[in-house]
């Protein structure tokens, strides 16, 4: 039986970790119909039990600490973590500032790390792409 393929089947589960929501806007183009990554066969998810990676932004709020764990912990194997943006990469200008953490992807190992503040439906989509190719490296 042939494995599965993530690059044209990968169900995305997006967690905000204390963004200031730039990179939501950016993320949220993907979705829209200059990018559409549903043509890719790709999609954002409301659960971690349908998803294949998440994507995390922020530099990881204490609010959201427990929340971001549970949820890396209730996505099957294997998955891909993707640190978008900045903040995420631990890089960013929130990094460190009050109850801020070192950044989400940091804190849940992201794989996959997209730079900018933010980046660009470009750049993200580019992340996805190589998250896809980890999880079909992981996946044989
Ligand atoms: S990287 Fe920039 S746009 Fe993204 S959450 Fe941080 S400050 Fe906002």
């Amino acid at each position: 039986m042939s494995q599965k393929s993530f690059a044209r089947s990968l169900g995305i589960r997006h967690l905000v970790c204390g963004s200031c929501n730039g990179c939501e806007l950016e993320m949220n183009a993907l979705a829209a119909p200059q990018y559409d990554i549903s043509q890719e066969g790709w999609n954002i998810v409301a659960s971690p039990r349908h998803a294949d990676l998440l994507t995390v932004t922020g530099p990881m709020s204490e609010a959201m600490r427990l929340a971001a764990r549970r949820t890396l912990d209730a996505t099957a194997e294997p998955v891909v973590v993707v640190a978008v943006g900045d903040c995420a990469s631990g890089e960013g200008t929130w990094c460190g500032a009050g109850s801020a953490g070192a950044g989400a992807g940091q804190e849940l190992q992201a794989s996959v790390v997209v730079r900018g503040c933010p980046p660009s439906p470009d750049a993200i989509r580019e992340g996805l792409r190589a998250a896809a190719t980890l999880l079909d490296g992981r996946n044989s």
